[in-house]
């Protein structure tokens, strides 16, 4: 962790219902958020409704890639060990590319870290928004946080009874969908969807959705904060991003404290001279935050940085008539020159942190962008036979015997020459065909890999030893870029 990196605390475990201290081996006790208006609140909903509207279209996205080429625009197809992404197409060849995609999605979190938070923790995150959608369909038939809480103490009624069937009967289904969904990248997603309803899809395919929906139903029912608390190691790592220039939640304690309930009777004046700040302790920030923790206490690790705190204060300040912001997205930078007199410094977009960030984005992205404009459309695999390791023919010539495969990584059928170099005095001859020539023609289907047994003839006399290094050539026709694979050949 820098130097500078603030300093982010684990709260200690305070009852969700009292927010007094209590045992780390207290058993867990669930959290009720409340329902908040505002900015922030705004933005995850209509950011978490195109994050699920995306995962819910795209598997059914056409992109026609010719005949014998599945159409569906994103696939990762794991059968034929394909990754179809619109016009990308990736072999296992071509698996740096992934590696490459993962630094890139890893920096580019880096960068938002530095720059805004836990940003992707409270706004985009899968865990999130999934845990944001059962949470709304659990307001919707159980009511707002107060009506919750009683119910959960209520015995069990027929009314009880009623209420909870139809949540966990939603959220089944949503996680059924979300099941299938997951599922439905890695195949056809329309033949998918009819085999299920059908009872007719393959065993391998119906257990991964019901495995991918027991994990949503679990995880965004139940596990819910549980999961960044003790599952997620980003929240550990996090700090290592942050700077005093970072976006955080923060609480503006110079202006909020010392906190007491607001009298009627009582002005603000009255207030100032008995110590007293803007925070009127309604503990509305703490009842509609996720997490169930309290900002005022500092910058914790268990905050996800949602901004509904800020959302829930903002609405009282609002109602008792005092500025905003006393929650809000600020530096801690900001923060100690506001607690001051001193003016607030603007905020820094260029700081080493984010410029290294940056710049390594550019890099990895510029490197990533150049591999794929060069990314080969041809690949070649060559296996020597082994059992026999050579064999001498009739003529006193000495043959070993070789699988070639040819991967047309391209969506067109392709014709090849194949040659050999190493061995100037070799002659090629392709199994089960007669003749034999210094090179072969050879052809492959597009998107697929063909297999050739080929033999390799050398005379005695031309071999320096009992292995001698040779390289197999296949070059495109009529035009192309020739890919070469290094083999031996071995003789008495
Ligand atoms: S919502 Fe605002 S006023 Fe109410 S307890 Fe939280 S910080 Fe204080
Ligand atoms: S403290 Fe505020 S920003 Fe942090 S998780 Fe709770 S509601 Fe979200």
């Amino acid at each position: 962790m820098s130097s500078d990196a603030p300093t982010i605390t684990r709260r200690p475990n305070r009852s969700p219902a009292t927010q007094e201290p209590q045992s780390d081996y207290a058993s867990h006790r669930k959290i009720h958020p409340k329902a908040v208006r505002g900015r922030y609140r705004r933005v995850k909903t209509w950011l978490g409704a195109v994050l699920l509207a995306l995962f819910a279209l795209l598997p059914f996205l056409r992109w026609d890639r010719g005949p014998g080429v599945p159409d569906q625009a994103v696939l990762f197809d794991l059968g034929s060990q394909r990754f179809y992404i619109f016009a990308l197409q990736l072999w296992p060849q071509h698996v740096y590319y992934i590696t490459g995609v993962m630094i890139i999605a890893a920096i580019g979190l880096f960068l938002a870290t530095a720059l805004g938070g836990r940003v992707w923790c409270g706004f985009t995150c899968p865990q999130t928004v999934w845990t944001d959608l059962f949470v709304w369909v659990e307001r919707r038939v159980e009511g707002d946080r107060t009506d919750r809480i009683r119910l959960d103490k209520q015995p069990w009624t027929a009314r009880w009874l009623a209420k909870k069937a139809v949540k966990h009967a939603a959220w089944l289904a949503i996680s059924a969908v979300t099941g299938f969904l997951s599922i439905a990248y890695l195949t056809d997603a329309p033949t998918l969807a009819v085999d299920l309803l059908r009872f007719d899809a393959p065993a391998l395919a119906a257990g991964s959705v019901l495995f991918m929906a027991g994990c949503t139903y679990l995880m965004a029912g139940f596990m819910r904060e549980q999961m960044c608390f003790y599952v997620c190691p980003w929240p550990r790592i996090q700090a290592a991003m942050l700077d005093e220039d970072s976006l955080v939640v923060t609480y503006q304690d110079w202006r909020g404290e010392g906190r007491a309930p607001l009298r009627k009777s009582e002005g603000w004046d009255t207030r100032a001279q008995k110590g007293f700040g803007d925070c009127i302790d309604c503990g509305q920030c703490v009842q509609v935050c996720p997490t169930g923790i309290d900002i005022r206490d500092g910058i914790q690790m268990e905050c996800i940085g949602c901004g509904l705190c800020v959302d829930a204060c903002n609405d009282v300040m609002a109602r008792i008539g005092r500025p905003g912001d006393l929650i809000r997205f600020d530096t801690l930078t900001a923060q100690a020159a506001k607690a001051t007199t001193a003016p607030p410094p603007r905020y820094r977009l260029l700081r080493p942190r984010t410029i290294v960030y940056g710049l390594m984005l550019v890099v990895v992205g510029g490197a990533m962008a150049i591999a794929l404009a060069l990314k080969p459309s041809n690949d070649i695999a060559v296996l020597r036979d082994r059992a026999p390791l050579f064999v001498t023919l009739s003529d006193g010539r000495i043959q070993n015997a070789y699988t070639i495969k040819i991967a047309n990584m391209s969506l067109e059928d392709r014709h090849y020459r194949l040659t050999l170099s190493g061995l100037p005095q070799a002659s090629l001859a392709l199994s089960g065909e007669s003749g034999e020539a210094g090179e072969l023609a050879l052809s492959a289907r597009g998107n697929a890999v063909e297999t050739y047994r080929i033999q390799v003839r050398v005379p005695q006399s031309a071999l320096a030893g009992a292995s001698t290094p040779l390289a197999f050539t296949l070059t495109p026709e009529p035009a192309g870029e020739p890919v070469r694979h290094d083999s031996v050949f071995l003789a008495p």
